[in-house]
């Protein structure tokens, strides 16, 4: 059984994320989202209301798809994560060389700690490859229109 994780801060989850998540289970029987809490970071959507977006917004093609769906919340090293919920591949998407550079040096260690499983990167689809939940956090702060780059899930949150 193909069990992947796909970590991520996902605050809130954009087109990007959602992308990357519906591709992904095509490659996967299951698909655990991991969303990584930080004690020290103030998340401006709560673990629960980043859960029901990615919910709502995927749940369905998943179930349509025959993939089981998980979205957890985690603070622990990720290949302790993997481990503890039976995951061997985690996905990770990528925009941009600097992506890239910063990911390969994470799969390298990540490999050393944990041999078994196997990091997968998406190459993000042209036309959402240039959102971030970072920008998309910064246009709602300032009051502008984030409806270009997230699913409906969130503009519902907000509302
Ligand atoms: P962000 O970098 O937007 O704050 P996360 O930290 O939640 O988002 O990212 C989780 C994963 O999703 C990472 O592997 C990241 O590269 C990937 N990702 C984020 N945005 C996109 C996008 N627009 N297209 C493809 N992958 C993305």
């Amino acid at each position: 059984m193909r069990v992947g994780l796909y970590p991520g801060s996902f605050d809130p989850i954009t087109n990007g994320h959602v992308d990357i998540i519906k591709r992904s289970f095509g490659l996967v029987d299951k698909l655990i989202v991991g969303i990584g809490i930080s004690a020290t970071k103030t998340p401006v959507f709560s673990f629960e209301q980043r859960q029901r977006m990615i919910e709502a917004e995927t749940g369905g093609v998943a179930k349509q798809k025959g993939v089981e769906l998980e979205v957890i919340a985690f603070d622990e090293l990720l290949v302790d994560v993997a481990r503890q919920n039976g995951a061997n591949i985690i996905l990770r998407g990528l925009r941009t060389a600097a992506d890239y550079e910063y990911e390969a040096q994470m799969t390298s260690m990540n490999r050393s700690m944990a041999p078994e499983i196997e990091t997968v990167f998406l190459p993000a689809t042209p036309d959402v490859s240039f959102v971030s939940s970072t920008l998309v956090r910064q246009i709602l702060a300032m009051g502008g229109d984030i409806s270009p780059f997230v699913p409906r899930s969130v503009l519902e949150e907000i509302k």
